[in-house]
């Protein structure tokens, strides 16, 4: 069976758990914690990295640093995980839901400010597979409403918009370091303070609304219970894990791309007569190889083709169900129909794309979406020819 997903090990995780352990701390904020928040400080310019115990809770010490209180709004795409709306959902924020475009699964950067009422607080741009949302669209709207920027870059590492980095560009950013991600530390995640106005705040939500990171600079001489918050860091061990993901970031990263280019190009030559779509990266935006995926012409077709893969022993999968309709939110939900979102929830299915999956394995692959269409044509053929005679 070619499974999804199987984590990568980069080869250091051991030693560097081993150096955390027998270093004798291995808590939150450690030696190893700081490494990985340094590293990625400076290789992505970001101005400040706290690592969380996973995108989740880097959501949440965002939607608290924006002080959304019941009633806000908060705009953000449909087609998204839960937790992005969930975070904000849990300080009482309404989620205003903006459909997708229509070719490709991000936020319609022209659909948001038709959503802007005097409630609403933030925009959440979600990457979609790694795939910038376009920024400077999304900054403008923000500016003249004054609103929040907070970009869901779970998916988007070492990823770029005209050139930055993505979580460079909003007031505040998370990563997601879950298994299923290109650097992952089982579960993990980082939330990045680029707004100056969040960053002492931010270290206080993180360390259970303490001021204990400042007494530990030596910046104060006691530290004590100053604002609301949780215990958002993760331990030393979690991070020494990450900081040997992370220093193979780069050889990860080719690696992944290596492989979701030897997809794209096998499969282009099918994608007009199968009548799927392959996915589109924006002039704007760099491939960061998350997710390889196909958009089917329907939903009958695209749980055919999982079917048919299955039997061919490869696993392949669909991802999000639209927000607006699922059973928590849909009674809230009061907005318009969101066709493009709901396209995507129905129709794309994601391919086997990991480390240390083989091109063989991909030519597999294709070779099976190959002969799934060449059926699936024939048969379409043959029941217009048999409609056609029956009216004869
Ligand atoms: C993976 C993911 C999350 C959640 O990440 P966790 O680290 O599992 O909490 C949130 N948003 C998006 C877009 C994701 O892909």
């Amino acid at each position: 069976m070619i499974t999804f997903n199987k984590p990568h090990l980069c080869g250091d995780e051991l030693n560097y758990i081993r150096q955390a352990v027998l270093g004798g701390g291995i808590s939150g904020n450690g030696d190893f914690t700081k490494k990985c928040q340094k590293s990625l400080q400076e290789k992505y310019g970001f101005k400040k990295v706290l690592l969380t115990t996973s995108c989740t809770d880097a959501l949440e010490m965002c939607a608290m640093l924006c002080d959304i209180s019941a009633g806000d709004e908060v705009i953000m795409p449909s087609y998204t995980f839960v937790s992005t709306a969930l975070a904000f959902v849990r300080q009482g924020a309404k989620i205003v839901f903006a459909d997708s475009r229509s070719d490709q699964p991000d936020i319609d950067a022209d659909a948001i400010e038709p959503l802007i009422t005097a409630r609403t607080k933030v925009i959440v741009a979600v990457h979609y597979a790694g795939v910038a949302c376009d920024m400077d669209k999304i900054l403008d709207i923000a500016k003249r409403h004054k609103l929040l920027v907070v970009e869901d870059a779970a998916q988007a590492i070492d990823s770029y918009y005209k050139g930055r980095p993505l979580g460079s560009i909003g007031d505040l950013a998370t990563f997601s370091f879950h298994e299923t991600k290109n650097i992952t530390s089982g579960e993990g995640g980082m939330v990045v303070i680029n707004n100056e106005h969040f960053m002492k705040r931010a270290e206080i939500l993180w360390e259970k609304g303490t001021n204990r990171a400042q007494f530990y600079r030596g910046e104060v001489n006691k530290y004590g219970w100053m604002d609301t918050g949780s215990s958002f860091l993760p331990s030393d061990i979690t991070a020494a894990f990450l900081y040997a993901q992370l220093k193979s970031i780069d050889d990860v990263q080719a690696r992944r791309k290596a492989l979701w280019n030897k997809y794209y190009t096998t499969l282009k030559p099918l994608e007009k007569s199968a009548c799927f779509a392959l996915p589109v990266i924006p002039d704007y935006a760099t491939l960061n190889a998350h997710i390889f995926y196909m958009v089917c012409g329907s939903l009958e077709e695209r749980t055919a083709l999982i079917a048919y893969l299955k039997s061919n022993g490869v696993q392949a999968v669909y991802h999000y169900l639209s927000l607006h309709k699922s059973p928590f939110y849909k009674h809230l939900y009061d907005g318009e129909e969101l066709p493009c979102c709901d396209r995507y929830a129905d129709c794309l299915v994601r391919l086997p794309l990991f480390y240390d999956l083989t091109f063989g394995e991909i030519e597999h692959v294709c070779n099976c979406v190959r002969t799934f269409y060449a059926m699936h044509i024939l048969q379409s053929t043959i029941s217009a020819a048999i409609i056609n005679s029956e009216i004869k």
